[in-house]
This record gives C-alpha cells, structure tokens and sequence, in this order.
C-alpha cells in the first residue's frame, strides 16, 4: 500500500473514533445529569424542558453517529473504491474539452452525493424536528427549498467551478495566486449579498416595527454608532419554531436579524439585550477578523493544492488512475475534512472566544440580567441542553455553555475580572 493512503486511511479511523467517543461523551453527560435540572436553572427551567432537551440532544447525536458511517462508506467509496475513477472513465468517453469533463464529473458526484444524503435531511425534519414540536415545514416548502438551493447551486456554483478549473488547466504556475484572488472576491461578495438577495429567496425579512421597542433600539444603535439597513425580523416560523438572533453582511447591507419565533417569546428589556449582544459583534469586528483568519487558510490550502495537484502520488495513493485538475480539486475538498477535524476545536475556541467579547459589550451597553433571561429563554425554547460534556463541547460548540456565560456575565457585574 502506499504511503498516503496509509496516512488518509490512519486519519479517517483516527477522526471517526474521536467522534464516536466525542458523542458518547456528551450522552453520557446529559443522561448523568438527566434527573435534576442544574441548581443554577432550578428556578427557571421545568423538570419536563429539562427532560425534553437532553432527549432532544440524545437523538441527534445517535442520529449523527448513522450519518457519520454513511459519509465514512461514501468518502471511502468515491476514492479508493474507485467512484471518483469510474465518473472519470464516463465522462473521459464522451471526448469533451479538458473542462467540460471536469466540470462534468464534479457535477455528477455532487449530485449523486445530495442525493444519498436526502434521506438524513427528510429524516431530521419530518421525524426528529416532528417528534420534539420544532417542525413547521411542509412537504411543499421542503421541495422549493430544494429546487431553489439547487437552482442557486447552477447558476452561481458552476461558473465558479468552471473559472476555478480554467485557471487551474491554463493560468500557468502561479494559477492557485489568481485562483485564491478568485475565492476571495468570490467570499466578500456573498457576504454583501447574501442578506440582500439570497437570504430573502428563502424568507421574508421586514424592518422591526414596534413602537415601544422603535425609540430603544434607535437610541442602542446611535450610542454603538451602527448604520445599516436597520433591524430585521424575519419568517423563521415558517419552516421551524427554533429561534436565534444573528448579526450579517458588512459594508451597507449590514443588518442585525431577529426571528420572528424568538422576538415572541422575549420582553422589550431582553431584545435590547440580545440586539447589544449582536453589535458587540459588529464592534469587535468579527465579521472582518473571520473574513481575515479565512483568507489566511484559504491562501495556505490553494498553495497546498498546487502542489499536491502536481504529484502523482496524490492520485495514486486515493484511487484514481488518471491525473488531472478536477481530480485534484475533487479529491482536495473531499480529504481535507479529515485532517481539519483536528484543528476545528481552534476555530470553535476563537468562536466562543468572540461570544464572550459580544456579552461583555453587551453588559456595558445594556442590561446584563435580561441578557441572562433572554438566554436563559433561548435554550429553553431550542431544547439546548444546560449540561454539555466539557470535551464535548470544547470540541465543537460555537458557543460558550450557557452557565459559563450567565457566570461570566455575573462576575463582570459583581466587579471581577471578565478573564
Ligand atoms: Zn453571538
């Protein structure tokens, strides 16, 4: 065998055992604390919601550990079991130009690929989201969705696709320079215009109106200096009654979101809160320093692509038998996943770490007990659960426990340090 499939073969068995142990982690730990709602949330949370969330938790992640061998027999499948080899063998036979063929074979195993996962997606939505009350999804919604997405994915994805493999095949040595340059102009523009154009192609967004909250949220917004589109709030009832708030977009399509399912259930005083939350976002610059952090890794990954395109090992070592540009790129993005799963807990620490900046400028701005009970709503309702596994959640949470926030949150009150 060769070297590199032994080293992709050690990593996949090495990823898929970390997640296996990762989830039995985290149910063990909610099923340890299954019994008593923890003392902090006693008076807040209801036995019955306690419950309702680590059952709610428990069935996704057995329901991952299904989707985790499924993609595992699939990513094995395309490469060494010579998937990715008999798409090339097809397309090769219809003697089409070097890009249309590329263009061809990525195409069809992205096709083949959404449709073996459709299962899990139907699976989660109108059973797992059904049984717990969070769908709100019809049949009829899930298929425009659908039909949408995949509309979007043509006429966006394969240009795109189409400019990357142009440069690859004729750009010369320094192809993945301009090809980065691409991804990244590519990046800023679907940040500008994804709340503007794309998002509402799926929801509707209306400007927050409601005199009471209006003038506070005006005055929050002049103090913090946020010019933007304004507030939005938008239809998230009509495909789940899972709630958020979130902050996107720069320049002048920058805009704070709030759903519709979240905005019922907080008072005047925890929506000026959340929304001090969301613009610490803005004033720390999160958006920008994501943007940075990714173009750094993107410039390393389009350097490593091109070497790895021009060695023959590369094709070998995964099963396929004839080099070329869509091959490389196709296995790039199918193995790097595999290799990066052990640095995403970096990436989810500087998430969490950023969480805590947005909470402490929301303390300063606004006041931190209805920052608390609106998070406090927040798991309650999404049927979070209060007890993660420490690993757990050092692994993959985006966000900080929320005792360690509500904690943090009182601890800068009572005059401690925030670190
Ligand atoms: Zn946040």
């Amino acid at each position: 065998m060769l070297l590199f499939t032994t080293i992709f073969l050690s990593f996949v068995a090495a990823s898929v055992i970390v997640r296996l142990w990762l989830s039995q982690r985290q149910i063990n730990h909610i099923q340890h604390h299954y019994a008593q709602v923890p003392a902090a949330f006693a008076d807040k949370i209801s036995l019955e919601d306690h419950h309702r969330a680590a059952d709610y938790s428990c069935t996704k992640l057995r329901v991952g550990r299904f989707m985790l061998a499924w993609e595992t027999l699939w990513l094995l499948l395309w490469t060494l079991g010579g998937g990715i080899n008999l798409l090339d063998h097809l397309w090769y036979g219809y003697e089409y130009s070097a890009l249309l063929t590329g263009i061809g074979v990525i195409f069809s195993l992205s096709l083949i690929s959404s449709i073996l996962n459709l299962p899990f997606s139907l699976y989660q939505t109108f059973v797992i989201e059904e049984r717990f009350g969070f769908n709100q999804t019809t049949v009829k919604t899930w298929l425009l969705d659908l039909v949408k997405t995949t509309a979007l994915i043509v006429v966006i994805g394969v240009p795109l696709l189409a400019t990357m493999l142009w440069l690859m095949n004729q750009a010369g040595d320094n192809w993945w320079l301009y090809a980065w340059l691409l991804w990244m102009s590519f990046s800023l523009i679907m940040i500008w215009a994804y709340p503007a154009f794309i998002a509402p192609m799926f929801n509707k967004f209306n400007q927050l109106e409601d005199s009471s909250l209006q003038a506070r949220i005006e005055q929050l917004l002049q103090r913090c200096g946020f010019q933007s589109q304004g507030v939005f709030v938008v239809d998230g009832s009509r495909r789940s009654s899972h709630g958020n708030a979130y902050f996107t977009g720069f320049g002048k399509n920058k805009r704070i979101v709030f759903y519709d399912t979240l905005l019922e259930s907080l008072s005047a005083d925890e929506v000026e809160a959340v929304l001090a939350h969301e613009l610490g976002h803005f004033k720390r610059n999160h958006i920008k320093k994501s943007l940075l952090l990714s173009s750094a890794i993107s410039f390393l990954g389009f350097a490593l692509l091109a070497w790895l395109m021009r060695s023959d090992w590369f094709y070998s070592s995964l099963g396929v038998e004839i080099a070329s540009t869509h091959a490389a790129l196709l296995l790039f993005m199918m193995i790097m996943p595999v290799f990066t799963y052990f640095v995403s807990p970096l990436f989810s620490a500087l998430s969490r770490k950023h969480e805590f900046e947005a909470d402490e400028f929301a303390h300063s701005n606004s006041d931190y007990r209805a920052l608390i009970s609106a998070l406090v709503n927040l798991y309650r309702d999404n049927a979070s659960t209060l007890t993660p596994d420490p690993i757990h959640s050092m692994f993959y949470d985006s966000h900080p426990p929320a005792s360690i926030r509500i904690n943090r949150l009182e601890s800068i009150a009572s005059g401690g340090s925030p670190n």
